[in-house]
């Protein structure tokens, strides 16, 4: 087939003299000029402004903080449960990263992936939240907590890294742990921006029995045809959906059609951001397997988790091993064997 690639320009500008008399002053300013426009749209361009200075000397303090991060230990995992909408219980978790900073507190993902993606950080920092998610997962079984699965989110640079299946596959053994205990979560945009070689990668994931997602799931741009292609297990639908399902017509249109479009694909339909009983209601009707949201719970630490889950889980039947280790993908080859943990 064809590759469609369309390459885009972004452009900072700064003069001479009002922004510098030298070539290095000059060019530094056109560089952060250009950050700036980046972070505006891509295909565009920024004149240098003063106060571009300030904003880009904090980003750059920024960046320097979170490659110690790391070292420093600053990092934890916090966790959301998934849980299934017909029966209350708890499948899985979702993994998500918190940076305790000494002096700025808790800075929000949203802050700081966008920084670590721009800086190549995203890699060493990726691999720390799959080998810590794989850890915990072992620290919890061996203390004879009931299975749950543990989703974690790969940004497009982790995906497009030829080492992930390698990584992942040597995190599982280090935590002995069986594959179908990690579910990895993608955004469209991850997936379909070199479709041929996503579906090679989520093969290789797959064929080793992780469970995959596509996140956000309705914000970007897919292609149904890979949709089916690909080896997948849920769609999560973007939380901009469920926030106003209950007084726009159109979102409940949107996400009536996406889990009737989920289903047909035998895909499992995950609903994010659900707030409310109503809306967990509604989501009831229209056939929706799970949701994730602060009606159940924020992520929370580690052992908030633990408590948590035995709470929602007193009520509900032990969930079993072979239970949670059920996929969709077509590539269901793997037979989850019987546990030797
Ligand atoms: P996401 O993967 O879509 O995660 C869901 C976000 O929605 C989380 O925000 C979660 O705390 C929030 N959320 C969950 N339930 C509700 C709700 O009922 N109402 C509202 N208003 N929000 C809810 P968080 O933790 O701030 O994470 C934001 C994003 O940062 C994540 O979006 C994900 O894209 C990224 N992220 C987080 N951890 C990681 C990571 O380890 N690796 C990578 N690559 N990205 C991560
Ligand atoms: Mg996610
Ligand atoms: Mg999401």
């Amino acid at each position: 087939g064809t590759l469609n690639v369309r390459p885009s320009i972004t452009m900072g500008i700064s003069m001479y003299p009002v922004d510098g008399d030298t070539f290095a002053k000059l060019l530094s300013r056109a560089n952060t000029a250009m950050r700036y426009a980046k972070s505006a749209a891509r295909g565009t361009y920024r004149f240098y402004a003063g106060e571009m200075s300030r904003i880009n000397d904090d980003q750059v303090a920024l960046e320097n903080d979170l490659r110690e991060a790391l070292e420093r230990n600053e990092l934890e995992l916090h966790f959301q449960p998934k849980v299934d909408i017909a029966t209350g219980r708890v499948r899985s978790a979702e993994a998500l990263l918190r940076w305790r900073h000494p002096t700025r507190g808790m800075v929000p993902p949203n802050v700081f992936i966008p920084v670590a993606e721009e800086t190549g950080l995203i890699l060493p920092l990726g691999e720390w939240v799959l080998r810590q998610a794989c850890r915990q997962l072992r620290e919890w079984l061996d203390a004879g907590m009931s299975p749950v699965r543990i989703a974690v989110n790969l940004s497009a640079k982790q995906f497009h890294d030829a080492d992930l299946a390698a990584i992942v596959r040597s995190e599982l053994n280090d935590a002995r742990l069986q594959p179908g205990y990690i579910e990895l979560e993608l955004t469209e945009s991850a997936l379909m921006c070199n479709p041929e070689e996503s579906a090679r990668t989520l093969e290789s994931l797959s064929a080793m029995g992780v469970h995959i997602s596509i996140d956000d799931f309705g914000t970007g741009y897919s292609s149904l045809s890979y949709l089916r292609r690909f080896p997948l297990d849920k769609l999560k639908i973007d939380r901009s959906f469920i926030r106003d399902l209950l007084v726009s017509a159109d979102d409940a249109c949107i996400v009536r059609a996406i889990i009737s479009l989920a289903h047909s694909l035998r895909l499992r339909v995950v609903a994010e951001g659900v707030e409310t009983h109503q809306q967990l209601e509604f989501l009831r009707e229209l056939g929706c397997d799970q949701y994730q949201g602060y009606y159940c719970s924020p992520a929370v630490p580690a052992d908030q988790f633990v408590a948590l889950v035995a709470r929602l889980r007193a009520q509900m039947p032990e969930l079993t091993e072979a239970d949670m280790l059920k996929t969709q993908s077509r590539l269901s080859a793997f037979v989850p064997q019987t546990s030797g943990q």
